[in-house]
């Protein structure tokens, strides 16, 4: 076989951006992107990723939870796999690469393996997930869960705002309800997950960087509370005789702040508060709110977390207010494999850039996928850090970095998963 010369332009990153493109066209909204799991959009998008992968040398299909899945031979037909992939559904007003982005550098970098007659010693996937926004039906990454093998039967009955089940969609798309909880894949037949995502944050931009390395996806602690002081005249009771429960809740969230704030990888937040009765001449008796903490490090969070609650309940002490705190959601960050992150190391210092990392702040079908198999992520650098937003923003040189790095990441992990 006689070594094609590498591209000099960004050709790979045009690639990308027409294909992107392409897929914007398939919508339930005219006007605006918007593309929720087992709708009419989504069928065609699949459709249309399907033969974007053929194009590019995969053999395609749809499987029975609406998943695309692109496979292209290793040097020995049949082999373990090495998975790539992202999701093709979209929030409501979406832009056009929240997910799409990881799902196209696969289909371009598999074109481009092809065009150079390359094969690796394991088959490699190209994934189109269908059910990662969480917008229609509730249920959590439930194409990836398919395939990670861990679908509960259950989220089949859940319902969309107009009635229609999970189940009944699912028929209507084309797909499988009976047969979702078969998709899961055996361990042995897959060698790992990478999945490129645009950053949903600043980051990257900040420190001039194309792209990052995930240390983690963070874990997440969320809470419902509610302060409950004593309303009154905002105009007859004297400051020192309040229980203003919105004064209490301010400075409990000036705490939160600090605390968060003092590990650079932590984020926590107060991003809900109710005030009662939201009146601007009456004393607030009452404020509902919710809290939100992430970290890549589980005890890490989890300390946070107690001494926020410590110092919130002193604050209610010594204000006179009761604090009613519920922590009712806990998942655990997912780490990311330190073998394909090596190879991602290798690939993006390759292309003469630092290989930084920082942990996923929001949740990806990686999180399913590392149920399954090692799984790993590269964050894209994305305009102002924005996403679920029209104006979700990639260019063209990053774009063509991301597809140079994902070959040359299958290249590196091949070089040593022989
Ligand atoms: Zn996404």
């Amino acid at each position: 076989m006689i070594a094609m010369p590498p591209l000099p332009t960004t050709v790979l990153g045009e690639r990308l951006m027409t294909l992107a493109a392409d897929l914007n066209q398939y919508t339930d909204e005219p006007g605006r992107l918007t593309r929720l799991y087992l709708s009419p959009a989504h069928r065609a998008a699949a459709e249309a990723v399907m033969r974007m992968m053929e194009a590019a040398g995969m053999s395609a299909h749809i499987d029975a939870a609406g998943t695309v899945v692109g496979r292209y031979e290793g040097i020995e037909p049949g082999a373990p796999a090495l998975l790539v992939g992202s999701h093709i559904d979209t929030v409501v007003d979406a832009g056009s690469y929240d997910g799409m982005l990881g799902v196209l550098a696969g289909i371009v970098a598999v074109e481009e393996l092809a065009r150079r007659g390359e094969r690796m010693p394991f088959a490699i996937e190209v994934l189109a997930f269908g059910d990662e926004e969480n917008v229609r039906f509730p249920t959590n990454l439930s194409t990836s869960q398919a395939i990670a093998g861990t679908y509960d039967r259950a989220w089949l009955d859940g319902r969309d705002y107009d009635g229609m089940s999970l189940r009944e969609a699912l028929l209507a798309f084309g797909g499988d309800p009976e047969a979702v909880t078969q998709l899961g894949r055996d361990p042995s037949s897959v060698k790992g997950y990478i999945e490129f995502h645009i950053e949903q944050g600043p980051v990257l931009e900040r420190e001039n960087l194309p792209v990052g390395i995930v240390s983690a996806i963070n874990g997440i602690t969320r809470a419902r509370g509610v302060v409950t002081g004593e309303a009154g005249h905002a105009g007859t009771v004297p400051m020192a005789l309040r229980r203003d429960a919105f004064a209490a809740l301010s400075e409990m969230n000036l705490a939160v702040e600090r605390i968060g704030a003092r590990d650079p990888s932590t984020v926590a937040t107060i991003g809900m508060a109710k005030v009662a009765p939201n009146a601007s001449n009456v004393i607030p008796g009452r404020v509902d709110f919710m809290l939100d903490v992430r970290a890549p490090d589980d005890p890490v969070r989890h300390a946070i977390v107690a001494e926020m609650v410590a110092e919130m309940r002193d604050i209610a002490a010594r204000r006179h207010v009761a604090l009613d705190l519920d922590l009712y959601f806990d998942a655990p960050a997912t780490a990311m494999d330190a073998g394909l992150m090596r190879a991602l190391e290798t690939a993006v210092t390759g292309q003469g850039i630092g290989a930084r990392h920082l942990p996923s702040g929001a949740g990806h079908d990686a999180m399913a996928m590392a149920r399954l198999c090692p799984s790993a992520m590269v964050f894209v650098r994305c305009k102002g850090g924005i996403s679920h937003n029209p104006a979700e923003s990639i260019t063209v040189d990053d774009a063509d970095v991301a597809v140079r790095v994902l070959v040359d990441a299958i290249k590196a992990f091949a070089a040593h998963n022989g």
